[in-house]
């Protein structure tokens, strides 16, 4: 995948309700991210969390902040680079430009 192309790679599903298209979320801890991408809907289901008014960034007001970790779901942005196996980038060293990328996916 590349962040200048537009839309998202097949595999970029949220596992539980089959939305494509809009930002994803996955396991802050977890080694099997890939199958349980969840869309910001489906997190905040299962998580208990108010998305009714996230921010175009996919930020949601969260004891005063505005965070984009949900409950226990980090942004869920791809590595650049095409490999066999699909990479997510750990918290805190997503580029620029994977953020961007994420960011400007529609909320749902
Ligand atoms: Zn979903």
């Amino acid at each position: 995948m590349e962040y200048a192309q537009s839309g998202t790679p097949p595999y970029y599903t949220c596992q539980k309700c089959g939305r494509q298209d809009v930002k994803l979320w996955r396991p802050y801890n977890g080694f099997d991210p890939d199958s349980r991408l969840r869309c910001a809907l489906c997190v905040g289901q299962q998580e208990n969390i108010d998305v009714s008014r996230m921010r175009p960034d996919g930020t949601v007001r969260i004891d005063g902040r505005w965070e984009d970790l949900l409950g226990g779901y980090t942004p869920a942005v791809p590595l650049e680079d095409d490999k066999e196996e699909v990479v997510y980038w750990g918290r805190m060293s997503i580029p620029r430009q994977g953020l961007d990328w994420w960011q400007q996916l529609p909320n749902w």
